[in-house]
């Protein structure tokens, strides 16, 4: 199987050491005012791609059910600490060059801080592109290369790649930095019309944020996020944009029939107590305590 490299979470305390420990709250809080202004107020399935322990999941709250996927097990076994096990959540690990869903399955999908660690980004757009249904939407976040920080840091020669090229930028292995008309041009071949677009985290600025109260900083972040519209100088970009056409699919009312292989493409797949299996190809998906795997095929004994 060839397909690129995964940024792999396993394991990690992303949560606890970036978000709840790490000073983030201004970060969490813009995030949390621009999801409101992008996302529809009600629908019926949401696909949330690099999921993670669920940050932002409660923010989907008008959408009946949601779908919450991810490279990393223990990141998606958080996730149901926190939500809980109920029909509204459903946890999936699994790749996301290889999505295992059928085509046209969801009315929105999102991607916040995940495209930052895609090394194939335009394979990755095309998978959600196939699983969204005609009148989808997708809230796309990415980190901005031309953000104001880097241009200055490239003017005066303290940084050697170029903020103004459309190429991404990985700065750290499998952490990337893209061009705003980048990113737009992927979209847009995928016939995906962009409705909105918001910039965030203006005020990213250790001493900033040190100096002046959260709330304040959240207050400025807020009112400069619509200027997004204009331009994109800022380290952190939401996309809202709508695919029109698509193959329309009614929602099924068994989550097995919501699943393909990943590896073959069959649906729908037969299911076993504790895994789903391919009758094209005859591998074995995981199903354990709650959460599907779509990684790596399990083994027969
Ligand atoms: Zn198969």
């Amino acid at each position: 199987m060839t397909t690129p490299p995964v940024c792999d979470y396993e394991g990690s305390d992303y949560q606890t050491s970036f978000w709840d420990q790490g000073g983030r709250e201004y970060e969490d809080r813009t995030e949390a005012i621009a999801l409101k202004r992008l996302l529809p107020k009600s629908g019926h399935l949401l696909l949330e791609l690099g999921a993670g322990a669920g940050r932002n999941t409660p923010r989907y709250l008008g959408f009946d059910r949601i779908v919450l996927l991810d490279y990393s097990r223990t990141q998606l076994e958080q996730a149901q600490q926190r939500l809980g096990r109920s029909d509204k959540y459903i946890y999936v690990a699994a790749d996301v060059y290889r999505l295992p869903f059928v085509d046209g399955l969801f009315d929105a999908a999102t991607m916040i801080r995940t495209l930052h660690h895609m090394a194939d980004a335009p394979k990755a757009l095309g998978q959600v592109k196939n699983v969204l249904g005609p009148g989808g939407v997708f809230i796309l976040e990415f980190a901005n290369k031309l953000n104001l920080k880097a241009i200055f840091r490239y003017l005066f020669g303290r940084q050697k790649w170029s903020p103004f090229t459309p190429e991404p930028v990985e700065f750290v292995k499998l952490n990337f930095d893209f061009h705003p008309k980048a990113v737009k041009n992927w979209l847009k071949d995928f016939g995906f019309k962009i409705e909105k677009t918001l910039t965030l985290s203006h005020f990213r600025i250790g001493l900033l944020k040190r100096m002046i109260p959260t709330g304040i900083l959240v207050f400025l972040d807020s009112v400069s996020q619509w200027t997004g519209a204009l331009w994109q100088l800022s380290p952190s970009v939401f996309v809202r944009a709508k695919i029109q056409s698509g193959k329309h699919q009614e929602i099924p009312n068994s989550i097995l029939l919501f699943f393909k292989c990943p590896d073959c493409g069959h649906s729908p797949l037969i299911e076993h107590k504790d895994y789903l299996e391919c009758s094209s190809c005859q591998k074995k998906w995981g199903f354990k305590d709650g959460i599907f795997d779509f990684r790596e095929p399990i083994l027969s004994a």
